[in-house]
């Protein structure tokens, strides 16, 4: 039954996406985003750590270069 609704749900979302009704949210990467924020220190270290990772956010998360100046303060981390 929910499922069911959800389904209706996407469909007619993407039947609004479509047709022009509703623009369909712009992602931005973290390098983007930093980009968009020159002045934000936490866009620039996330920038950074995923253009590091190649835009592997779960690389970020698992980076084990305690060396680099970042590592204390990289995005998505687990613990
Ligand atoms: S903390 Fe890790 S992912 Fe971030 S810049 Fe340093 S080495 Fe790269």
């Amino acid at each position: 039954m929910k499922n069911q609704k959800s389904k209706a749900a996407l469909e007619a979302y993407t039947e609004k996406v479509r047709s022009g009704e509703v623009e369909k949210p712009v992602t931005l990467t973290p390098i983007e985003k930093a980009r968009q924020n020159p002045k934000s220190l936490r866009a620039a270290i996330n920038g950074k750590c995923f253009d590091c990772c190649c835009g592997n956010r779960a690389e970020v998360s698992r980076c084990q270069i305690t060396s680099c100046t970042l590592h204390p303060v990289r995005p998505w981390q687990r613990t």
